[in-house]
């Protein structure tokens, strides 16, 4: 593992949401000629996250995405004013973990 990426952490391979195990897969950005910075594809349970992201983008990115497939699971839609919920729902979530270890940590003890 290199300096950068002990410091920065590394993201997960695989996340497990509900029923699904996405796999996590770094990409240029781009798909079907559209620009993107994160992609959840449900159909092949794969999140795409943009290479070269800032730290905090590229995290807040992926709750965008994990959400995304949260509402894809229970057949939500994805657009609209529920688009604009994700966004407000991955800035609030990743700043109320990063502003709360301790919380993180507690709801993690089992
Ligand atoms: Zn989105």
């Amino acid at each position: 593992m290199t300096k950068k990426a002990r410091k920065r952490g590394v993201v997960p391979a695989e996340i497990k949401i509900g029923p699904i195990n996405y796999k996590i897969c770094r990409t240029d950005g781009i798909r079907d000629g559209n620009i993107f910075d994160g992609l959840q594809i449900y159909e092949e349970a794969k999140i795409l996250l943009k290479d070269n992201l800032d730290e905090n983008v590229e995290r807040i990115t992926l709750i965008h995405e994990i959400l995304h497939a949260i509402f894809d699971n229970v057949s939500l839609s994805n657009t609209g004013k529920n688009h604009q919920l994700i966004g407000l729902l991955a800035t609030t979530l990743y700043g109320l973990i990063l502003d709360n270890p301790e919380l993180v940590k507690y709801l993690q003890k089992k």
